[in-house]
């Protein structure tokens, strides 16, 4: 057996509400959270609902000195951030926490967990946190906590909820809690595993372990559609279906006692054996340690891949709008209402020629069409779209509104998603809100400087492009790491269309698009650019320089300005994780800019004699 790399532990293993007592004692009666270690010690704590008490006590009787945490957040439904108000660590001086959890279109994460903390609730606010506390708001996407690859999915959940796959040392760890099936057949124990419940079995594919939502079973399902958990029997044959190799079921009923929990476990128990199924199973208990180690040849970077949000990427922000194109009167307004209450513009439609126009004139970041033959057909108003979008990078996500799935026809006519009739007001809510953020775009491109002919005209006159790495600019780059200690500097330079890198310390890229260059708002500004955290930043949060490799999360730079007036580029300092940059540390990168510069010029200076 492999070394054992991660260890997690349950600190709260209920659903809904606390339930303790001598019928819970065994299984727990503390609401949601899981305390995760990496082999290097990085601490990661997935929900803080009343569990988050005791495992904050434990890390404080172990000495709270400089404790540095993450807390992820599924979402703020109190089973799963009530705990907080309680966690010993956030009241401690010299901690430092990070917080994270899915943003929302109108409040952001630490709004609405103040909002617990409001005097009616509760005697503290979250100012008095003497930890140094931060905020992430969260979309679907990867990034990294120290060394732990964090990726995240939207879940199916009457909330914004986010699932949270953790990958270090070979092992990955996966937390899907709240959860329902998409397909409702699946939550009843039959049909097949499509559609959006495909890209769940992805998200949880080959796990090593999954801890997942399973408040119900088959049986009290129907009585149950839209609360927004998933049946014992749907987790398990997602998990079979994703070769997960270890299942902890949780968030349990608070109406499931210790021994219904047992008879539970024992009957699916028998049937995976009946099945040869080399599914592990078992109910998580509170308390419980599970350690992890490598499994044998496991891509786990491919897989991860494969799932990766399929985010819209396109310069500038865009205005939110939706369309709707809905027949029946009563869901148009439900729907409508639900849309304009994020905030959103709506546009209606009623034919296909009609959602084209708007489409043409407003690109909007989701399009709800009803599917009700003869009435309106759905179906072709998506073909339709569809004709007319030449590029499918930036294609309008079309959620089909329908009496049920039709996986086969909606995957060749384009569907995006499915949203099945009957459906609440606040289930339609969480899946506009989802299908919105995902499209929502932070990204924005840097504007051209006026002096751009000119600057082109001064960058080209060097003939320094697409030279050879030169040890005089590796030099600085180098000691720029060092000094700020960063995995990454560059000397990079603004073409036309492209940055390229005279020297790259810590990248493999030698050129990147201009579109997604950092250095290229520096160039505009002829100022030094400080970006202490992409995520929070309008402009870089979905630059594919943040959501993909190199995983910019913090970014330093100053401008190259030549002596005659032209900035040609920047030198800057780049890291993996959110940090700031001191007054003096400003001025010692600037030094180095301005070294960089002393050799580009020396070079074009030895040129025009030699030339
Ligand atoms: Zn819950
Ligand atoms: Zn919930």
């Amino acid at each position: 057996m492999a070394e054992v790399t991660v260890r997690v532990q349950f600190w709260g293993t209920r659903g809904s509400i606390p339930t303790p007592g001598p019928s819970t004692a065994r299984y727990g009666g503390n609401t949601s959270s899981v305390e995760l270690r990496s082999a290097r010690g990085t601490l990661v704590i997935v929900d803080c609902g009343t569990g988050g008490r005791a495992l904050g006590q434990k890390l404080m009787s172990a000495g709270a000195n400089g404790l540095r945490g993450h807390i992820l957040i599924s979402h703020t439904h109190w089973d799963h951030i009530q705990g907080i108000p309680f966690f010993a660590p956030l009241f401690a001086a010299g901690n430092e926490w990070d917080i994270y959890g899915p943003k929302g279109l109108g409040q952001s994460l630490r709004e609405t967990l103040a909002g617990q903390m409001q005097y009616t609730y509760f005697p503290v606010t979250l100012d008095q946190f003497a930890a140094t506390v931060r905020y992430h708001d969260l979309v679907e996407g990867t990034f990294d906590i120290d060394d732990i690859k964090v990726s995240t999915r939207y879940l199916n959940h009457p909330a914004l909820t986010l699932g949270y796959r953790l990958e270090a040392d070979g092992v990955a760890v996966v937390y899907c809690c709240d959860h329902e099936a998409h397909a409702r057949v699946l939550a009843t124990g039959h049909g097949d595993i499509a559609g959006q419940d495909l890209r769940h079995a992805e998200f949880i594919h080959r796990a090593d372990l999954l801890i997942h939502d399973a408040q119900y079973t088959a049986e009290d399902y129907p009585a149950k559609l839209g609360w927004g958990h998933s049946s014992v029997e749907y987790v398990v044959k997602v998990s079979q279906y994703a070769k997960v190799k270890r299942l902890a079921l949780t968030h349990h009923d608070p109406l499931r006692d210790d021994d219904a929990i047992d008879r539970l476990l024992a009957g699916i128990r028998t049937t995976l054996k009946e099945n040869a199924s080399t599914l592990d199973v078992f109910a998580a208990a509170e308390g419980q340690i599970v350690e992890l180690a490598p499994s044998a040849a496991k891509d786990l970077a491919h897989r991860v891949g494969e799932f990766r949000a399929e985010t819209p990427i396109e310069p500038g922000l865009i205005e939110r709008s939706v369309l709707l194109g809905i027949a029946d009167t009563r869901m148009a307004a439900t729907l409508s209402e639900a849309v304009r209450a994020e905030g959103i513009h709506v546009n209606f439609f009623l034919d296909a020629a009609e959602a084209r126009k708007l489409i043409a004139k407003d690109r909007p970041s989701l399009a709800i069409v009803e599917h009700d033959p003869p009435r309106i057909d759905g179906m072709e108003t998506c073909r339709a779209i569809r004709e007319h979008e030449n590029d499918r990078e930036h294609r309008v996500p079309v959620v089909m509104l329908a009496a049920q799935e039709d996986q086969s026809t909606g995957a060749t006519v384009g569907v995006t998603d499915w949203l099945i009739k009957p459906f609440s007001a606040a289930y339609a809510r969480t899946k506009i809100r989802a299908w919105v953020l995902r499209t929502a775009c932070r990204w924005m491109r840097a504007t051209i400087p006026r002096d751009e002919e000119r600057r082109l005209v001064a960058l080209r006159a060097l003939k320094i492009l697409d030279t050879q790495p030169d040890d005089r600019f590796d030099r600085i780059t180098r000691l720029a790491s060092a000094l700020f200690d960063v995995p990454i500097a560059l000397v990079s330079l603004i073409d036309q269309k492209r940055q390229w890198f005279k020297s790259c310390y810590g990248l493999s890229m030698r050129e990147t698009s201009r579109d997604a260059a950092f250095c290229a708002h520096v160039v505009y500004d002829r100022e030094p650019m400080i970006v202490p955290d992409t995520f929070l930043d309008t402009r870089f949060a979905d630059n594919p320089l943040v959501t993909n490799e190199p995983r910019i999360r913090f970014y330093a730079g100053c401008p190259l300005i030549l002596d005659d007036g032209a900035c040609i580029g920047s030198l800057c300092v780049i890291d993996t994780r959110p940090r700031s940059l001191e007054g003096s540390d400003l001025a010692r990168l600037r030094d180095l800019a301005d070294l960089a510069v002393q050799e580009i010029e020396t070079i074009s200076a030895v040129r025009e004699l030699d030339p």
